[in-house]
């Protein structure tokens, strides 16, 4: 019965590393394998399914937290996602051109190139990275189960979720990534407080969209630097709280457009030059100077693989007990933006990664005490994972 389930896991895993024929799992009843020549061949391994800790995501977090887990000799296993979420395997940071406040760069440097060294250094520290998403995870059984879009199937004692969120964009003409007239990254952004102190926005008039909290901080932020900054709201009351709302009111280089939205970003072929505003009432249009437009619309967490088998908050993003990276889910730890809706910023990323992989330590020490093939919990869950 044990030696079947053993098999059965074995095909399960086998079957997801490249589809290749599992290697049957050892028997003590078996009869070694015998090669044509009449020599015995080697026993075949033992099934490697099941590893410490499966790490899914790819930005800081998810780095930081391989590079200690890697180590403490825990050998995680990376999924850093084949476009996921329609964001590069690195993160959000590979959507920005410089990174000038991440500790160790003076002078600054890409977030591609950032990245980049994420992954070189995870890989040095003996972190193995795929390619793929991960669709799916079941967390009913133990070892837990991981899928991914391809089809593969693998087995870990703990998960480490650290998939990050994307922010919000809005479909502006001009706001884009592609085409003659496509100012993102080019004087459009999606974070002021990562972007907002660049030479080429300051003394400069700038636009903040959205009208809650977050808008009213990027204003703030932004009020810094420019020489003046419009907040751009589709209501004709803000959505911030009180306290926010009379900070940003109260500065004299802050002014809101309520009723308006932003028909088209307009530049001079390299960088941002205007913005068109529609006033939403009357329809009318006006157009105004603006060298830097920055969304505040809130950010999409990506939790939806999770199922829902993970406790998550009203906006989708992972909820940790206060102070820690633990979930809901014994075992399962989660960084990053994909838990964070206030900082999101990459130091404070790969610092909670740092956490999770501390905390998996703390984890896997316990199961070591109490072995998983030895309790009573694991048992049944172990045995529905083999027979899959
Ligand atoms: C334009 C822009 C500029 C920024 N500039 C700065 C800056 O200058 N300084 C700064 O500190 N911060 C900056 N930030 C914020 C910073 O990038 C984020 O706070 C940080 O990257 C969050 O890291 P993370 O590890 O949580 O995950 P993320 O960076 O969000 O990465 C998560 C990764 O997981 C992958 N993933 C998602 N789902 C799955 C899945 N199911 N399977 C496998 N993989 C999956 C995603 O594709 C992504 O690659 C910027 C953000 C943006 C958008």
């Amino acid at each position: 019965m044990v030696d079947s389930a053993v098999a059965d896991a074995a095909a399960d895993v086998a079957a997801t590393n490249g589809g290749e024929t599992p290697a049957p799992a050892p028997s003590s009843e078996a009869a070694p394998a015998v090669e044509l020549d009449g020599s015995a061949l080697p026993p075949p391994s033992p099934p490697t399914s099941v590893r410490d800790v499966i790490i899914i995501g790819s930005g800081p977090a998810a780095h930081t937290a391989a590079i200690y887990a890697a180590r403490a000799e825990r050998q995680p296993l990376m999924f850093e996602g084949m476009l996921a979420a329609g964001v590069a395997a690195g993160g959000q940071l590979t959507t920005t051109t410089e990174v000038e406040n991440f500790p160790g760069f003076p002078g600054g440097l890409s977030g591609p190139e950032l990245t980049d060294r994420f992954r070189a250094h995870s890989i040095a520290a003996g972190t193995e990275i795929l390619t793929e998403t991960v669709s799916a995870v079941d967390l009913a059984v133990r070892p837990f189960k991981v899928s991914t879009e391809w089809g593969g199937t693998y087995f870990a004692h703990a998960l480490i979720i650290a998939t990050g969120a994307t922010a919000r964009r809005l479909d502006i003409p001009g706001a884009g990534e592609t085409g003659p007239e496509a100012y993102w990254q080019r004087g459009v952004s999606a974070c002021a407080v990562c972007d907002g102190a660049a030479p080429t926005f300051r003394d400069k008039p700038l636009a903040v969209i959205g009208g809650g909290d977050t808008a009213m901080e990027e204003a703030l932020f932004l009020a810094k630097y420019g020489t003046s900054v419009t907040v751009v709201h589709r209501r004709d009351e803000l959505r911030a709280s009180k306290v926010m709302q009379r900070r940003a009111l109260a500065h004299p280089k802050i002014r809101v457009a309520y009723s308006a939205g932003v028909a088209a970003a307009k530049g001079d072929g390299s960088l941002l030059q205007t913005i068109v505003l529609k006033d939403l009432k009357s329809g009318a249009t006006t157009e105004q100077p603006c060298n830097g437009l920055f969304f505040a619309v809130g950010h999409v967490p990506s939790t939806s693989f999770l199922g829902g088998q993970v406790t998550l908050d009203a906006d989708g993003y992972v909820l940790t007990k206060p102070g820690t990276t633990r979930t809901s889910v014994d075992g399962v730890f989660a960084a990053g933006d994909v838990q964070d809706k206030q900082w999101r910023q990459a130091v404070t990323a790969a610092g909670s990664g740092c956490m999770a992989a501390m905390e998996l330590e703390h984890y896997m020490a316990t199961l070591g005490e109490q072995p998983l093939e030895d309790s009573a919990e694991a048992k049944p869950a172990q045995a529905e994972t083999m027979h899959q």
